[in-house]
């Protein structure tokens, strides 16, 4: 343990879009913000090619170089970005403490978390390959659905983000099929009959997959197995969108922050405020419904601002 305690006004957890906004706001604000940046630097954005609908960006983006973008404009206004993960932290006192590596300790007056949410796979070797090319794995039909404009694409999932997905993707590609592990879907009603009564998807219940196959750069066929009879078969696509949930990258707040049911943080309705007092959380860690980067840059900014004022009334 080092014995060097440093205190910080503002510190903020996660290098996504939210993190990095909450940071331009919060150095722009006088906080001196602190950013560690923990595992994945600039979070799940870096896992995406193209972004084409973050505003501003006419031509599109690279998800790796609007993150690079992102962390230097945090830096002109002299935010401290750090490499680090947070591996513990204590809410239970005035101060909040932190600690980054299981080492260094940190007092900080606010906290703004913004750890977002991974994407579920299904850990399959050949989704992982074609996932790590860009070739044709996705888990973000809003994101890339647009690059498989009339083409065939599968999506595997019955959740109500699977069923949406689908129905996104329908718009755009000629065919749709869904692989549906089960014999029904998870899925809320209203958006399992969505899916059903969409011409232009093709629903295979009792099906996972076995394989995504592929020419060695992109995605050219899935293998589907039916679980009841265990006969194969193969469909053309040229993209494979796999949409089994999200999993908020929230345990180490779990014995402070209230968390709902599957793990995502409980904010006060329109603003970022968590249960603990100086605690605020932006992006995905507790969003488990609109997951874009636009939204999580919004939530960040409200959260710097929320720091603000807390910090403001505070010091009156
Ligand atoms: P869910 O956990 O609800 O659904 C995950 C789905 O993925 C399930 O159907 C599950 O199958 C399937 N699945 C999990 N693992 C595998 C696997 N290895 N192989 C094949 N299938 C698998 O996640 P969602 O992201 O869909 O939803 C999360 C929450 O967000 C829910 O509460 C949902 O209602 C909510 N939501 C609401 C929306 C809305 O209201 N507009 C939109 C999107 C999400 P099985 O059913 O067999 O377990």
């Amino acid at each position: 343990m080092s014995d060097t305690i440093e205190r910080v006004k503002c510190l903020i957890i996660g290098s996504g879009p939210a993190g990095y906004t909450a940071a331009i706001y919060a150095a722009r604000a006088n906080m001196s913000p602190v950013l560690y940046q923990g595992t994945q630097p600039g979070g799940q954005l870096t896992t995406t090619n193209e972004v084409e609908n973050f505003p501003g960006y006419p031509q599109g983006i690279t998800g790796p170089e609007m993150m690079m973008e992102l962390q230097a404009q945090a830096q002109r206004f002299e935010a401290d970005i750090r490499d680090g993960w947070i591996t513990k932290v204590d809410f239970s006192g005035d101060v909040h403490k932190v600690w980054v590596n299981d080492e260094k300790e940190i007092h900080c007056d606010t906290v703004i978390i913004s750890t977002g949410a991974s994407a579920k796979y299904l850990g399959l070797e050949s989704e992982q390959k074609y996932l790590k090319l860009g070739g044709g794995v996705s888990a973000c039909a809003v994101c890339d659905g647009f690059f498989y404009r009339n083409q065939e694409v599968v999506i595997v999932g019955a959740g109500d983000s699977a069923c949406e997905e689908a129905h996104y993707l329908s718009k755009l590609c000629k065919k749709v099929t869904m692989l549906v592990r089960r014999d029904e879907f998870r899925a809320s009603k209203i958006m399992a009959e969505r899916v059903a009564n969409t011409p232009n998807i093709d629903i295979l219940f009792n099906t996972e997959t076995d394989e995504v196959i592929g020419d060695g750069q992109v995605v050219t066929a899935v293998r589907v197995v039916n679980n009841k009879t265990n006969e194969k078969q193969e469909i053309p696509a040229t993209g494979f969108f796999v949409a089994i949930g999200h999993k908020p990258n929230t345990d180490i707040f779990k014995d402070y922050i209230k968390l709902d049911e599957t793990g995502y943080i409980i904010n006060t309705p329109g603003t970022t405020k968590t249960n603990v007092p100086g605690v605020f959380v932006s992006g995905d860690a507790a969003d488990h419904v609109y997951r874009q980067a636009i939204t999580a840059a919004g939530t960040g900014c409200m959260a710097a601002l929320d720091a603000e004022r807390y910090l403001a009334a505070k010091e009156a």
